[in-house]
Formats: structure tokens, sequence, C-alpha cells
């Protein structure tokens, strides 16, 4: 594969003690020979070694930059190229210098995760644990992020791969029996690939089951904290907020959408939505009221629902117990500290079978009861640190279930005696369709893979 030699800078944006541009292709050594000023030309000193020099213009040989550089030779890299990484003194202008040089000296700017996408291209990792690279720059809690490596380390892969395999030999049995009819009868044929699909099925199942709990560990959970004004929701999103920063990482090239918040409770990410008109402190202007609340709700896949103990329940009140019927929500009594003045019955029967939590905002109160009852809503504890495989990315989700879809199929055609050949094509696309979670679908790869793996001898 012919690709180009590309370059970026692969810390993030803004200042920092030191920065560090990356060159990956054919050519990064000697475009960082024709910038670089040191002890030794780069392409004469051994691979995965660093040196100290300075960065040139080549036209005048001013010096642009005292640097460090990595000179990591094909094919032990991330890419599977070589590469040259030069470390830089932190600050954009630096930074951006020296990226200019090299892009001038030969390099083209890479896309955003043109580094991984190469890894994938040259054969190092898969297109699920490429994906998981980019999960794991996104991760939003260490859950997120452990659900990210162990796609990284190939795990979901090799699980893939395995079911794969089992397709493929369900497919050869009646590869043979085509082909030598005499070997078996038919209908044991079937059966055993019966057995042999339903197996692969379940497993499939399996993984599904996680997709729920996985999607949300990766996008995490559009929260909206509704409630009359006054009751106490900016406190409570400052609680949160100050209780559980959250891990967020910049992504180079996205903007991350203001009107979001993440924090994290007990492992699992809260994306607190429209938090600008809650963050919002000045409550003679508390603009949110009913209407705002039920705009919140639109989208929302938790909902924290604020009540005022200290006061009657108002026809507001009732009207938003109405709107959350649908929702998975927490119900807040909040200002526990002031005289009680809420018929807490009434309240209990309103809340039905949904946690019911006591709170004082102002004494910091009953924020760890609240937390508790939120994890409790999404993970069982007996999930928190099990060795499973999640699934989380849509993608995958997808062609899981594409691939489900045609094993069900083939069940189906099956057990209407269809001939056997009709039941292969079924199996066959639940193959491809796995294949492409991990990037390997290629009809020709089929047959090849058929033949080399199961000699018929003709
Ligand atoms: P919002 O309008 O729903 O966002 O409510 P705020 O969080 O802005 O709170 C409204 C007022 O209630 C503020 O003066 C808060 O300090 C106060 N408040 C919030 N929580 C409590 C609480 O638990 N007890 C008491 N006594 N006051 C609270
Ligand atoms: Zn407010």
């Amino acid at each position: 594969m012919e690709l180009d030699t590309v370059a970026a800078i692969s810390t993030p944006p803004g200042e920092g003690a030191i920065a560090m541009i990356r060159i990956s292709g054919d050519e990064a050594v000697a475009i960082g020979d024709r910038v670089y000023r040191g002890h030794k030309k780069l392409r004469e000193v051994d691979t995965h070694t660093i040196h100290y020099g300075n960065l040139v213009k080549p036209a005048t040989n001013e010096t642009v930059e005292e640097v460090m550089v990595s000179v990591l030779r094909a094919p032990k890299t991330f890419t599977r190229e070589d590469i040259v990484e030069i470390n830089v003194h932190g600050g954009v202008v630096s930074t951006d210098r020296v990226l200019q040089l090299v892009l001038t000296e030969g390099a083209r700017l890479a896309e955003p995760g043109e580094f991984t996408k190469r890894a994938f291209l040259n054969g190092r990792i898969d297109l699920s644990q490429a994906e998981g690279v980019m999960d794991m720059i996104r991760a939003k809690t260490d859950r997120a992020m452990n659900v990210a490596m162990k796609q990284v380390e190939g795990r979901l892969a090799r699980q893939i791969k395995s079911l794969r395999t089992e397709l493929l030999e369900a497919i050869a049995h009646v590869e043979v029996n085509i082909d030598y009819p005499e070997f078996d009868a038919e209908s044991v044929t079937l059966e055993r690939l019966e057995k042999q699909i339903t197996d692969v099925r379940k497993e499939i199942e399996q993984l599904l089951a996680t997709a729920h709990q996985g999607k949300i560990l990766r996008e995490g959970l559009a929260t909206a904290i509704i409630g009359r004004p006054n009751v106490g929701k900016s406190s409570l999103m400052n609680a949160l907020v100050q209780d559980n920063r959250a891990i967020v990482t910049e992504i180079p090239g996205t903007t991350r959408d203001v009107l979001e918040e993440y924090v994290n409770v007990k492992g699992v990410p809260l994306r607190l939505v429209d938090t600008a008109g809650i963050r919002e402190t000045e409550d003679t202007v508390e603009k949110l009221g009913v209407e705002r609340s039920r705009q919140a709700l639109s989208d929302a896949e938790l909902v924290l629902f604020v009540l005022n103990a200290s006061e009657p329940l108002t026809p507001e009140d009732e009207a938003l117990f109405t709107a959350i019927a649908d929702f998975n929500a927490v119900v807040i009594l909040n200002k526990n500290d002031l005289t009680p003045d809420i018929d807490e019955d009434q309240v209990r029967k309103l809340v039905g079978d949904r946690p019911l939590v006591t709170t004082s905002l102002l004494k910091d109160e009953g924020i760890e009861d609240l937390e508790a009852a939120i994890a409790h809503l999404f993970f069982d504890e007996g999930v928190e640190g099990t060795e499973m495989n999640y699934v989380s990315n849509t993608r995958h989700i997808a062609l899981l279930n594409q691939a489900k879809e045609m094993i069900d199929e083939a069940l189906e055609a099956a057990q209407a005696d269809m001939p056997v050949d009709m039941v292969q094509i079924d199996v066959t696309r639940a193959w491809e369709h796995l294949g492409e979670i991990v990037g390997e679908t290629a009809p020709d790869q089929l047959i090849d893979q058929l033949f080399s793996q199961f000699c018929l001898g003709k």
C-alpha cells in the first residue's frame, strides 16, 4: 500500500511544558534530516533512539527551535511506518512554527485520526481496535476508559473472530455435504449446522445485552435536571459537578457543545444537558419554568426531578410528575433542613416505584444517597469490575443485530427444510456482518479461507 507522509501536532493544543509533532511515512526521516541539525544525521541513527539538536530553515540555516527528536523505524511503530517525533518547547507559536516547517518540507497535514487509520490500513490493528483508540481519547470516566482499552487490546476483536470461525466451520461442513453427498445425510448436516449457529447466536445475544450499558459508558447519559424555579436545580448541578469532576479530554478539531457538562457519578457518566439555563445563579431572573423543563426532557435518558420540601406541592409539580411518567427518574426532596411543609404521603404516591432521595443541598447532605440511587438505576452492583466485553459502538451494535437476524433466517430456513445451500447463504451473510466489525469482510476472502482451512482435495 502506497501512503504519503503525514504530520500533525500529537499533543493537546494550548500551552504545556513540551509539545510533540509526529511525522509518519516513507519520507519521515528524510524530511526530518532536512530541518534537523545535530550530532548525526537522523538517517544514520539507530531506530528507537532520541537526539538533541536544533531545527533550522533549510534555506537560511536560521535556527527555529531547540528540539529532541525520536527516530522510530518501521515496522515496530504505532503506524507500522517510519516515524519521527519532534519534541519542542510547548506553546502555540513554537509548535505551529515547527509543524509549518515540516509541512513546507513535504509532509501533508494528517487528518484527524489518520495515524490510527494507518495502523489499521497497515494491518497493525483491526477496525474495532482502531475505534477503541478513538473511544479512549474521548472517554469521560475511568470505566469508559476501561471499556475502550479492552477494545484496543483486541478483546472484542478476538471474540468476534472466534464467532466467525465457528460460522465458517458450519459453512464448510455444508460444503462437504454438497460435494460429497454420500458422506452425510442432509438431515444430519442440517442438525449440526443448527446447533453450531444457535451457539453463535447465543453469544451474539450476550454481547448485545451489554450494548445498553456500553453505550451509556461511551456516550454518557443525557440527564435533565428539572423542577420549579427556586427548588435547588442550580445547587444540585453545582453539587454534582463539584463532587464528580469528569475527565474531559479536549479533542482537537471538535468544538465541545457549551450546553453540556459531564459529571462522573460512581462510574456512570452523566451528560447534563441544557445547563446554560440551569447554571444561571441569579434566581431573580430565573426563567426556567415548567415549559423549559419540558424542553429539557425531550432527549433525556435520566431525569433528576427536584421538589422543595419546605413548600406544599403545587399544580406545577404535579404537571411535571405527569411529564416524566415514561422516564427513568430520581425524585429529590430538597431543602430538608427547613421546616417541612410538603405532603410526603402524596409525594410518595406520585413517585411510585422510582427512587426518592431527601437532600439539603445547602448543607451538602444527601448527595451520596442520590449518587447511589443513580448508579443503582443503571448498573447492577455485580457488573462493576467484571471482565466482560462491552459493546459500546453503534456500528458494532447494528452489525451484531444484522448478524443475529441472518442466523434467525438460516434457522427458519433449516426448520422449513429448505435446501441446505439456501441456509448456507444466510450463514454466510451473518459471517460477513461480523467481519465488518473487525474490518475483514471481502467476498474473495470467504472463498480463500474456506479452501485454505478445509482442503477438499479438488
Ligand atoms: P433553582 O432555581 O431551581 O436553580 O434553585 P437554586 O439552586 O438556584 O436555589 C434557589 C435558592 O434556594 C438559593 O438561594 C439556594 O441557596 C437555596 N437552596 C438550595 N438548596 C437548598 C437547601 O437544601 N436548603 C435551603 N435552605 N436552601 C436551599
Ligand atoms: Zn437556577
